[in-house]
């Protein structure tokens, strides 16, 4: 079993579109270990898209992660980490392909509804980002 996680990003819940997404997992097979509503700030975003930071379109990002309330949940199956990549789909819900989350719920390429982790060390820190202290049962 291997665990990752999920951010539905602002545009996503601004649009009320979290339950459909969060339907779209579990019935994909994924449990539901921890979810929590969250509101970044620049700084925690900042800090969360460090890897992002030499990038063109960090500030950007950063603005628009901060920009309102998030849901992040950390998901478990097996491959989690690669099958959630697979399901969201690209990050320009133009190349995305049909039956992906960002192809059904994505506004563009930067409002692109979910974050899913890329990696297990990614995964393991970006956990531990959002649920320091919490261990999984
Ligand atoms: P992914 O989220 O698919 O792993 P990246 O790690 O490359 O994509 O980028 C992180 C986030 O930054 C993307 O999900 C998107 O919100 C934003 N982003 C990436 N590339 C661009 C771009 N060319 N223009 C605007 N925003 C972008
Ligand atoms: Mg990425």
């Amino acid at each position: 079993m291997e665990r990752t996680l999920l951010i539905i990003k602002p545009d996503a819940v601004a649009k009320r579109t979290t339950g459909k997404i969060l339907h779209r997992v579990t019935r994909e097979g994924y449990r539901l270990c921890a979810l929590k509503p969250e509101r970044l700030t620049p700084e925690t975003a900042g800090q969360f898209y460090q890897v992002h930071r030499e990038k063109p379109f960090y500030k950007n990002l950063i603005e628009f992660m901060a920009s309102g309330p998030i849901l992040v949940a950390v998901l478990e199956k097996d491959n989690a980490i690669r099958d959630l990549r697979r399901l969201i789909g690209a990050t320009n819900p133009k190349d995305a392909h049909e039956g992906t989350i960002r192809k059904e719920f994505a506004e563009d390429g930067s409002k692109n509804a979910v974050h899913a982790s890329d990696s297990p060390q990614t995964a393991r820190e970006e956990i531990a980002f959002f649920f320091p202290a919490t261990h999984f049962s």
